[in-house]
């Protein structure tokens, strides 16, 4: 069993992504051209905002954000403790400051009040400037978008969604990647919509904010490619991983979306009163970038990785370790685990189960039978 079944997409979409490869090919032109602006079109159209700027990766699309808004040093950003390294990392990499904020444990997102708590405390104390806060829409589900704003508000934030998971979400039928300022997206192969390589979008319905990203993400470049207005950086998705996200887009929309759904709720169904199954909120859709679960203790999680191992089922811990203890980030000093009692015990219970379009009933019920076995 995979725990996301790339190869089945592929057989299934064979045809038409060997196609749309063959076609670059033909054609010759690997940088830019029609796959590329033809794609950041419907990904616009799709997601409902004005601009899509495609770039190299998830994590790039941050860092030129950053780079656009001047955010640098002396800067606070504010980002969930509980998320993949590259959300914090990219405003390391700017020269600014992550301020890590604890988060829900049913939804595993940024936690509002906690994040209020953590702005009023930079600014209290005086030291650094709150600039940006980056809500993930981590697993899938988007972030709590209505209560983030209204803190933004309060105190003057841009908004930065990463949407790197939540690409397929909504809350109301409002698109993930539509929220805050501005929002990115990873295409790497295991997320929502994956191209076959790198991959990565900006959405924003900012024209000017679209026109800078665009000069940034070539070398700064003006008028053409050597008339430079800013100091950029090189930063593009590849042709062909614009025609073969062309294809798996329609699949993402046509069914994919609705296939991962309907298997999370059969997850939900079997493994109900046996483990802490996925909390979605009202009004809100994932897109199951991940199917996590929350098992009673760190021992019982072993058993059940264990279990699983010995039948060739493949789970994984998302996140086993939080941000704050991340040896990349001791240059901030001493982080307390006590602002991060959420985040800690969490990445000492959770475990993501295979999860994907192509998953089959038998499969998933074989999976929570190993589980509920355990427990
Ligand atoms: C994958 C991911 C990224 C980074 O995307 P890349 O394309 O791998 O650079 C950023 N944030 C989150 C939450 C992710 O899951």
């Amino acid at each position: 069993m995979e725990f996301r079944d790339l190869k089945t997409q592929y057989s299934k979409y064979k045809e038409e992504i060997d196609e749309a490869i063959q076609n670059v090919l033909l054609n010759a032109r690997f940088i830019g051209g029609d796959p590329v602006s033809k794609l950041e079109k419907r990904l616009a159209d799709y997601i409902g905002v004005k601009h899509c700027i495609s770039c190299a990766n998830g994590t790039e699309a941050m860092t030129l954000l950053l780079m656009a808004w001047d955010i640098g040093p002396g800067d606070a950003v504010f980002v969930p403790d509980f998320t993949f390294f590259s959300t914090a990392e990219v405003v390391s990499f700017r020269g600014a400051t992550p301020i890590f904020v604890d988060v829900k444990y049913d939804t595993f997102n940024i936690d509002p009040d906690k994040l209020d708590d953590a702005v009023a405390a930079v600014k209290q104390q005086g030291q650094l400037k709150p600039k940006v806060v980056i809500p993930v829409d981590l697993f899938g589900q988007p972030a709590e978008y209505e209560a983030i704003q209204n803190i933004a508000k309060k105190y003057d934030l841009l908004i930065l969604e990463d949407a790197a998971q939540g690409f397929g979400g909504n809350i109301n039928g409002k698109m993930a990647g539509s929220f805050g300022d501005a929002a990115t997206t990873s295409f790497f192969p295991a997320k929502p919509l994956g191209c076959y390589g790198d991959g990565g979008a900006i959405f924003t319905n900012c024209d000017e904010l679209a026109i800078k990203l665009s000069s940034l993400k070539v070398h700064g470049k003006g008028e053409n490619k050597y008339d430079n207005v800013l100091v950029g950086v090189n930063s593009r998705l590849d042709t062909i991983q614009a025609a073969i996200l062309d294809v798996k887009l329609s699949a993402f929309v046509n069914h994919e979306l609705d296939d991962v759904n309907e298997v999370a709720t059969i997850y939900n169904e079997l493994l109900e009163g046996a483990v802490d199954t996925p909390v979605i909120l009202d009004n809100y859709y994932s897109s199951y970038a991940q199917y996590t679960i929350k098992l009673e203790s760190p021992v019982v999680r072993d058993k059940v990785i264990n279990e699983l191992n010995a039948c060739n089922i493949p789970s994984m811990v998302y996140y086993s370790k939080p941000l704050h203890l991340q040896k990349a980030f001791d240059y901030l000093g001493e982080l307390s685990n006590d602002r991060y009692t959420v985040c800690t015990k969490l990445s000492s219970v959770v475990l993501s189960l295979p999860m994907h379009p192509y998953l089959k009933r038998r499969d998933i019920e074989r999976i929570c039978n190993i589980i509920k076995n355990c427990v």
